[in-house]
Order: structure tokens, then C-alpha cells, then sequence
């Protein structure tokens, strides 16, 4: 059994910026497991599938394989051999990932893949159910949140840098609409574990949250 640490929190949390550079301090590999939510929903995208069809959801679920390859340190996500890494960070796929991963046999299908990676490696995980189902035992848990407010300001931002004309209140909408179905969903909601340490990045540089971070590591 590997090194473990579990970043968990809603989206735009920065849990993804922060894994990466914990990951690299500490020689571990970042996984990144909403990745692999993603993947399957441009699975389910591509196929014509209705996210709220939940038993549709349930039965196609079977014919989707998903992979993690790390090149040059880079993960890559690979769905049913093809390299799907550059799709993943569409709205349209964030969407239909929130709403397909409440569905049991999808988050079934991603476990035990997330489980086996920290199992032949050092890890930092980031996702919303990693300290609280995947690695109860990880070595150290965080919790990371910001306001809304905050991560759609952030959210924005991104996609102005690459060139896109984002409307930010439908962004904010967006995200509230997410955290409320990750945390409402029966089946390994979004929440703090009892023994992990919360922090909110609202008011702090990067920088802050991975030095808050590496200081707890060593304690
Ligand atoms: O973190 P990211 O925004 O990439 O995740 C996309 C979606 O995947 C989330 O909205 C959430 O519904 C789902 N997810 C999850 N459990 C995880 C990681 C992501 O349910 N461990």
C-alpha cells in the first residue's frame, strides 16, 4: 500500500492545481478521478444517451472501459482505446458527469480501478467520495471548498484565457447546480470526512493551500 492522500470538494475548488503540485513535492502520481467520471460521460454522450435515463445509464455502463496512462508524468484518459484526454473539460461533459455519476454501476465501475492505482502507487486523489469511500484510510485528507462566487470567477477566467466568451452567471448556476446534485445523491455524496481538514481557498494563493497542505503532511 502506497502513500495516500484524498483531496475531496465541489468543483472549482481548485482541487485539480492543487493535487498536481502536492503530487510533484511529494514524487506521487495525481489521479484524478472526476477524470474518469468524464470519460464516461463522453461515452454516454457519443452514444446518444439520455443522463437521466438512469437504468439506461446502468445497463450501457458495461460497454464503456476507461484507463488511465501517465506520459511524462501527464495522465491521459483513454476510453475504449482511444485517447479522449482533450474532450474532458467541456461543459457539456462536466454536466452529463454529475448527473450520470450518481447512477450505482457507474461509480461501481470506477472504483475498484481507483482503488488498484493506490494500491501500486504513491498517490495524491482528488474527487468528491476519495476520503470518504475510495481511501478511508489515506494518510491525510483534505477537504477543499470556495465559495461559489470564488470558483465561478476562476471557472470564467479559464475559459476567457482561451478565448472563449463565457457568460459568468450561467457559469455560477452551472456550478451550484452541480454541488447540489453531488451532495444531495444517495450514494457516496459529496461531504467531509470526519478526519479530514478543511480548508477554503476563497481568500488564498495557490501557493498558501499547497504550503497549509505539505505542513500537515509532515505532521
Ligand atoms: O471534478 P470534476 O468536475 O472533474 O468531476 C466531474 C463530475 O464527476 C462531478 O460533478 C461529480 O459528479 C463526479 N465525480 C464524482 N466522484 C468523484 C469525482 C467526480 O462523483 N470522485
Amino acid at each position: 500500500m502506497g502513500f495516500q492522500i484524498a483531496i475531496d470538494g465541489p468543483s472549482g475548488a481548485g482541487k485539480s492545481t492543487i493535487a498536481k503540485l502536492v503530487a510533484k513535492e511529494r514524487g506521487a502520481i495525481y489521479v484524478d478521478t472526476g477524470a474518469m467520471y468524464r470519460a464516461l460521460a463522453i461515452f454516454f454522450i457519443d452514444n446518444g444517451i439520455d443522463g437521466d435515463d438512469k437504468n439506461l445509464v446502468a445497463n450501457k455502463v458495461k460497454s464503456a472501459n476507461v484507463e488511465l496512462k501517465y506520459i511524462d508524468g501527464v495522465q491521459k484518459v483513454i476510453l475504449n482505446g482511444e485517447d479522449v484526454t482533450a474532450r474532458l473539460r467541456k461543459e457539456e461533459v462536466g454536466n452529463m458527469a454529475s448527473k450520470t455519476s450518481s447512477v450505482p454501476e457507474v461509480r461501481k465501475a470506477l472504483l475498484e480501478l481507483q482503488r488498484d492505482m493506490a494500491k501500486k502507487n504513491d498517490v495524491v486523489m482528488d474527487g468528491r467520495d476519495i476520503g470518504t469511500m475510495v481511501l478511508p484510510n489515506a494518510d491525510l485528507k483534505i477537504f477543499l471548498t470556495a465559495s461559489s462566487d470564488v470558483r465561478a470567477k476562476r471557472r470564467y477566467d479559464e475559459l476567457v484565457e482561451k478565448g472563449e466568451t463565457p457568460d459568468f452567471d450561467s457559469i455560477k448556476a452551472d456550478i451550484e447546480e452541480r454541488d447540489y446534485r453531488d451532495s444531495h445523491r444517495e450514494i457516496a455524496p459529496l461531504k467531509k470526512a470526519d478526519d479530514a481538514i478543511e480548508i477554503d481557498s476563497s481568500n488564498m494563493s495557490i501557493e498558501e493551500v499547497v504550503d497549509e497542505i505539505v505542513k500537515a503532511i509532515k505532521e
